[in-house]
C-alpha cells in the first residue's frame, strides 16, 4: 500500500494550488483525479482575473479578496496572465443607481477605478456600442487556467508531491473517527489500489457531495450551470464588463487570439451538466449585443458549460444572489478528525484558498512551515507553456526546420511540441492520449475544432508507437465528442460548413458517429 501524508481529491486550481503551497512547506501530498488537470469548472471558466471590481455593489469581502489574491497573481505569476486592464460600460437602460454608486463602490473596497468618458471609451475599444451612457477603467486581466494548474503541478511535483489523473476515489475507509486510507480505481484499467493517509482534502469542487457521501456526510450545495462562447477572433483588447447588478451574458473577456462571452447562471441537476444549449447560446448573444453589436455576426467557433457549487444556499431561489465565496469545512465536528473540504470560491482567489486550507492542515499535522506562496513565484514549466496561443508557432518559426510537420493547423502545432507534451505526461493518463494532449496544448481549440488534427494527431502518435491497433478511432471518437457538445449550439454560417464537412469526413469516412451512450448526456 502507497502512503502519503496528504492526500487531496482534485485537480482543478484548488487542488493544484494547495499540492503546492503544502510541497512548498515541506509536506508531502499525492493528488489525484478521474480525469487530468482542470476537469472540472477550473478547465471550463471565463478566464478572468477579477480586479474586484465585479463585487463592489455587493460583496465588499469578495471584492477585497479579488484585489488583494489579483495583485499577488501578477506578480508571482505573470506568464499565466495576460494584463489586459478592464472597462465597465453602461448603456441605456441600464440601473442608472448602480453607475452613480460605482466609483465610490470601488473606493470603499481598494479597487483602482477611473471614470473615462462614453468618446474616450470608444476610442479604447471601439467595438463597444454607440449607445453607452457611462464608462470606468479598473485592473481586470484575463489569466490562463491551464497554464497556471499545470505549472502549479509541475512545481509541487518538483518538490516531491505526486500527481495521479484517471484515478477516482471510491471509497474512504475510516476507523476510530479518522480516514485511515483511500480507495481509488484507475477509470481505464479498473485497478484498484488503497492510499494509506495522515489527512485527506476534498477539493472536488462541485463534486464534493459525491466524496462526502462516501463516508455518509452530507453538504449544503446547489448547481448552478455557467455557458460561454468562444469568438473565432479576439474581439477587444480589454475586458469588457456591463456594468450592472451581475446578470447573464455580462461579460466580454480577451485570451490570446480569441474572446470569451457568457456566463450564464442557470440551476442544475448534477455537477456533469456540462452541455451548452441553442437557448443559453441565444440568449447570451442577444443580451451581449446591446453592449458589444458586432457581437450579434461575429463567427463563434465553440460553447462550452461548467457547474459552479454554490454553498449554504440551497433554500435560496435566486443563484445570483449567493455569494461566490469560498467554504474551508473542517470535518471534526462530524466525527471525522483529518478530513477537511474545500469548495466554492473563484479561480482569481485560489492561492488564498489553498492557504488557508494549508494553515489548518499543518495546525492539525503539527508540522509545515508558514505559506510562502505569497512571495515565491511560479515557475514556468515546459508542462504549461504549450497552452498559451502563440508559443508553438513560435516555436515552430525559430526551429525553421522545413521538414517538420504541422499537426494542428489552425494554431499552429508542430510535432515537436506534441513530443515535448508526451515526454511530459503523467504515466497514468494512458488511455486518453489526444484529450490529454489537447489539454496541454492549442490542438483542437481553432475554427476546425479538432476537424483536421484529429486525424493528424492519431497518425502522428501511431508513428510514435503511442497507439497501436485500432485505439486511435476511439481516441479520435472521444476527442471528437468532446468538441461536437461545444459546436452542437453554434451551427450556423461558417461554422455549419465546418460541422457539414467534418460530419463527412469522420462519420462518412472514419465512420465515427456518435457514441449513443453518450451522445445525449452532459
Ligand atoms: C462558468 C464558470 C465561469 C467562471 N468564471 C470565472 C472567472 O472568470 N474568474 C474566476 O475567478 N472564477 C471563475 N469561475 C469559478 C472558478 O472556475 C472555480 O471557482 C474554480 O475553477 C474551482 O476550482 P476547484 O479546483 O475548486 O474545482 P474544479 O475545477 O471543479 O475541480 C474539481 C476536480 O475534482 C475532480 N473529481 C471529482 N470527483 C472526483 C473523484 N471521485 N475522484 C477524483 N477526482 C474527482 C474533478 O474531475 C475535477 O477535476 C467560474 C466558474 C464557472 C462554472
Amino acid at each position: 500500500m502507497s502512503a502519503t501524508t496528504v492526500l487531496i481529491i482534485g485537480a482543478g486550481v484548488t487542488g493544484t494550488g494547495l499540492a503546492r503551497d503544502l510541497a512548498l512547506r515541506g509536506i508531502s501530498s499525492i493528488v489525484v483525479d478521474k480525469t487530468d488537470i482542470n476537469a472540472g469548472a477550473s478547465g471550463g471558466n471565463h478566464g478572468l482575473l477579477h480586479s474586484g471590481a465585479r463585487y463592489v455593489g455587493g460583496d465588499v469581502m469578495a471584492a477585497v479578496e479579488c484585489r488583494e489574491e489579483g495583485g499577488i497573481l501578477k506578480n508571482l505569476a505573470p506568464h499565466c496572465i495576460e494584463d489586459t486592464g478592464g472597462l465597465f460600460v453602461a448603456v441605456a437602460g441600464d440601473d442608472e443607481r448602480y453607475v452613480a454608486d460605482f466609483a465610490l463602490n470601488c473606493r470603499k473596497a481598494g479597487v483602482p477605478c477611473r471614470e473615462v468618458d462614453a468618446g474616450t471609451a470608444r476610442e479604447m475599444e471601439p467595438v463597444l456600442s454607440d449607445g453607452i451612457i457611462a464608462a470606468f477603467e479598473v485592473p481586470d486581466a484575463s489569466v490562463d487556467p491551464f497554464r497556471l494548474s499545470l505549472d502549479n503541478m509541475a512545481h509541487a511535483e518538483q518538490l516531491g508531491a505526486r500527481f495521479m489523473p484517471m484515478t477516482r476515489v471510491v471509497a474512504l475507509r475510516v476507523a476510530k473517527g479518522r480516514i485511515v486510507s483511500v480507495q481509488v480505481q484507475h477509470v481505464v484499467t479498473g485497478e484498484v489500489a488503497d492510499i494509506k493517509v495522515e489527512q485527506v482534502v476534498n477539493a472536488a469542487g462541485a463534486w464534493a457531495g459525491e466524496i462526502l457521501a462516501l463516508v455518509g456526510r452530507e453538504i449544503d450545495l446547489v448547481f448552478s450551470k455557467g455557458t460561454l462562447l468562444v469568438t473565432s477572433d479576439r474581439i477587444s483588447r480589454r475586458v469588457i464588463n456591463r456594468l450592472r447588478p451581475a446578470a447573464d451574458s455580462d461579460i466580454l473577456v480577451p485570451g490570446g487570439t480569441v474572446s470569451i462571452l457568457g456566463t450564464t447562471s442557470l440551476r442544475a441537476a448534477h455537477p456533469e451538466d456540462f452541455r451548452p444549449t441553442v437557448a443559453e447560446v441565444d440568449a447570451i448573444i442577444d443580451d451581449a449585443k446591446a453592449m458589444i453589436p458586432v457581437l450579434d455576426t461575429t463567427r463563434y467557433i465553440r460553447a462550452y458549460a461548467r457547474i459552479r457549487p454554490l454553498f449554504g444556499s440551497s433554500s435560496n431561489q435566486d443563484d445570483r444572489g449567493v455569494s461566490r465565496g469560498f467554504a474551508l469545512l473542517d470535518h471534526e465536528a462530524q466525527g471525522l478528525d483529518n478530513f477537511l473540504t474545500i469548495t466554492g470560491g473563484k479561480l482569481s482567489t485560489f492561492r488564498l484558498m489553498a492557504e488557508k486550507t494549508a494553515d489548518l492542515l499543518c495546525a492539525k499535522l503539527g508540522r509545515g512551515g508558514p505559506c510562502q506562496t505569497r512571495n515565491v513565484a511560479l515557475p514556468s514549466f515546459s508542462s504549461g507553456k504549450w497552452t498559451e496561443p502563440g508559443s508553438a508557432p513560435r516555436e515552430w518559426m525559430r526551429r525553421k526546420d522545413t521538414d517538420e510537420k504541422v499537426i494542428c493547423e489552425c494554431e499552429i502545432v508542430p510535432q515537436s511540441v506534441i513530443d515535448e507534451i508526451l515526454a511530459g505526461m503523467p504515466a497514468a493518463s494512458s488511455g486518453t492520449t489526444l484529450l490529454s494532449v489537447g489539454l496541454r496544448s492549442r490542438v483542437g481549440k481553432g475554427p476546425c475544432q479538432g476537424g483536421f488534427c484529429a486525424i493528424r494527431l492519431s497518425g502522428y502518435l501511431y508513428d510514435r508507437g503511442v497507439l497501436a491497433r485500432d485505439q486511435g478511432l476511439e481516441e479520435m471518437r472521444a476527442f471528437l465528442e468532446e468538441r461536437w457538445r461545444g459546436i452542437r449550439p453554434i451551427v450556423w454560417g461558417y461554422q455549419e460548413i465546418q460541422a457539414e464537412f467534418q460530419e463527412a469526413l469522420h462519420c462518412g469516412l472514419l465512420d465515427l458517429e456518435l457514441n449513443t451512450n453518450t451522445a445525449g448526456r452532459g
